[in-house]
């Protein structure tokens, strides 16, 4: 941390700033410059802050050097991290591989659902996503299937051999959800739902944190920091699009996230270009400019008759659609340095 004193600070000023750091067991560096001194702070950040320095007389700025977010944070831990979901089959999401995901955006009926996942099968997709409990903006919209949509999700699993994910929207519901699933998906009007964000994070199952889609990149690393805290370091990142002034798309793809978040956080990022965008035909655009940024996968929606969707119709892909892109994908990652995650699956 480092203290700023204005340029009118007395000598006086700069010793009340040293003694409070001092009291704390901290060590404070002073260094005199032409119109300003600036004291360095050496010791335990979180008492420096109990210390409110900037009311302090004579102190301009306070500036934090250090991330406030430690444990996924690369201060700590440089080498970027590999999440592996699943029981038996485990697929890594991480730096080394390109993970495709796909799957309804919600579950409607035992039959939809397969459909959809012999889709992301056919199309070389290692997870498969797909709502039981959806968050939904009308009270009046489809809710989900709720603990049905659940079971209908395991059933899938163990049909095509695709670990699930799936989003949680209630603490209470976490336990039920992490008997059935794979992943737990904390969605974007969730991401600062700190109760939910902790019981996540004591679940035991990998998590999937979207981006709040008007929280910066520091708020959302810290919601992740939240799920470390609990223990669970399993999280991946998921770059979903933020809200812009700009209506022609359903939100606006923040594609710089990714390296910015790359380069701060050692948590796998992958890109969701359906919610993005909101349309179909900007998947398989978004989905190549994701992967040339450098994000470690993708999670589309896939419906085997899209009209009839009972959510987000406008913005899945039909099976030969979703072909398409994963064909479309498929030939970037060979030449980014990466494999398919397919071929570096690991019995767990
Ligand atoms: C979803 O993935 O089904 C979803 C609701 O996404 P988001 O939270 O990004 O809107
Ligand atoms: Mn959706």
């Amino acid at each position: 941390m480092v203290v700023v004193m204005s340029p009118d600070a007395t000598d006086e000023d700069v010793a009340a700033v040293v003694a409070r750091v001092e009291a704390v067991g901290g060590e404070a560096n002073v260094s005199k410059g032409v119109t300003r001194t600036i004291i360095g702070l050496v010791g335990d950040i979180e008492s420096f802050h109990h210390l409110n320095l900037r009311t302090l007389r004579g102190v301009a700025d306070v500036h934090r050097i250090s991330d406030p977010y430690k444990l996924v944070s690369r201060q700590h831990h440089p080498d970027r991290s590999t999440v592996w979901v699943g029981t038996g089959r485990q697929v890594p999401i991480g730096p080394d591989t390109f993970t495709l995901i796909a799957g309804p955006c919600a579950v409607e009926t035992p039959s939809q659902t397969l459909d959809a996942a012999q889709m992301a099968v056919a199309a070389g997709a290692t997870l498969l996503r797909g709502g039981a409990f959806k968050p939904r903006t009308s009270p009046y919209a489809f809710q989900g299937l709720g603990v049905r949509g659940l079971e209908i999700l395991a059933d899938v699993r163990e049909a095509t051999g695709l670990p699930v994910v799936t989003e949680v929207v209630d603490s209470r519901d976490v336990a039920v959800v992490a008997e059935h699933a794979d992943m737990l998906q904390v969605g974007t009007r969730n991401m600062a739902n700190f109760g939910l964000l902790e019981a996540v994070g004591a679940a035991g199952k990998p998590v999937l944190l979207k981006r709040g889609m008007t929280a910066t990149i520091e708020e959302w690393l810290m919601a992740a920091e939240y799920i470390a805290r609990r223990g669970n370091l399993d999280v991946v990142l998921c770059e979903r699009g933020i809200r812009t002034f700009e209506p022609s798309t359903r939100n606006t793809l923040d594609i710089s996230a990714i390296p910015v978040v790359q380069a701060t956080s050692h948590l796998p990022v992958i890109v969701d270009p359906s919610h993005a965008a909101g349309r179909k035909d900007l998947v398989v655009p978004l989905a190549r400019a994701a992967m040339g940024v450098g994000a470690d996968g993708v999670i589309v929606d896939v419906h085997p008759d899209p009209e009839s969707a009972l959510c987000d119709g406008p913005q899945a892909l039909l099976g030969s659609e979703l072909r398409e892109l994963a064909s479309a994908v498929r030939r970037l990652p060979a030449a980014l340095g990466r494999v398919d995650a397919s071929e570096r699956a690991r019995e767990g």
